[in-house]
């Protein structure tokens, strides 16, 4: 999200009265919105301002927005929904080969437009946040289940990687041991610490830490523990 947790739209359209409509209405839902009326402009709006999503008309005065769907996608992963007179099948199928994240046929109601961005930022900016944790030079890839440190991968077994990942969600929090037992190993009511220290330390080893010289993984002692960014 933007600033101050607004979503920020570009809509590139040529259609002055649509362009209008579309900037108006969206504004008043409370989107941040910056409108372009040629190719050009809207990718250097996209370039400029990182948007969370573009919305894009495909005949453009300037430039096919086929085209500009490709400059686009080598620029940025922001979601894109092409909103176009073409509706023919190969159109969609085509746009959405290209990388679009959804479809609109004109003429379409704007409820429906803002049915379709919400939908489209709730998928992405959910899915964005979870996949991949970036904590100092540590990445932690979720949905990859691949961990890196300092760009170098770490080979982490299945319960490691789980603790790893459960702390790093939560990283600056303390987390109990207790709380690991209960949500990492599935043992609200058994389990032992000692299950958790051992594969602290196992973890520490692997990111070329310890106990006594601790850089992400800190115990506070008493309550628990908590990965932090290092100094
Ligand atoms: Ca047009």
């Amino acid at each position: 999200m933007g600033q101050y947790g607004v979503a920020s739209i570009v809509i590139i359209e040529d259609e002055q009265r649509i362009r209008a409509l579309v900037t108006r209405v969206l504004s008043e839902r409370g989107y941040e919105v910056r409108a372009s009326a040629t190719a050009l402009d809207g990718l250097r709006t996209i370039v400029d301002t990182s948007p969370d999503l573009v919305i894009l008309d495909l005949g453009l005065p300037d430039l096919d927005g086929m085209e500009l769907l490709k400059m686009i996608r080598a620029v940025t992963d922001v979601p894109v929904i092409v909103a176009t007179a073409r509706g023919e099948d190969r159109d969609v199928v085509r746009t959405l080969d290209l990388g679009a994240d959804d479809h609109l046929v004109k003429p379409f109601s704007v409820e429906q437009l803002e049915a379709r961005v919400r939908a489209v930022l709730r998928r992405t900016s959910g899915g964005q946040r979870e996949e991949r944790i970036v904590v100092g030079a540590l990445v932690v890839d979720v949905a990859a289940r691949e961990v890196t440190l300092d760009g170098d991968a770490i080979h982490l077994s299945p319960k490691e990687f789980d603790l790893l990942a459960y702390l790093a969600e939560r990283s600056g929090e303390v987390v109990s041991k207790r709380q690991l037992l209960a949500e990492v190993w599935r043992q609200p009511w058994g389990g032992s610490d000692k299950t958790v220290d051992v594969h602290l330390s196992w973890l520490r080893k692997k990111l070329g830490e310890s106990a006594a010289e601790s850089c992400y993984l800190q115990t506070v002692h008493g309550v628990g523990i908590k990965l932090v960014e290092p100094f």
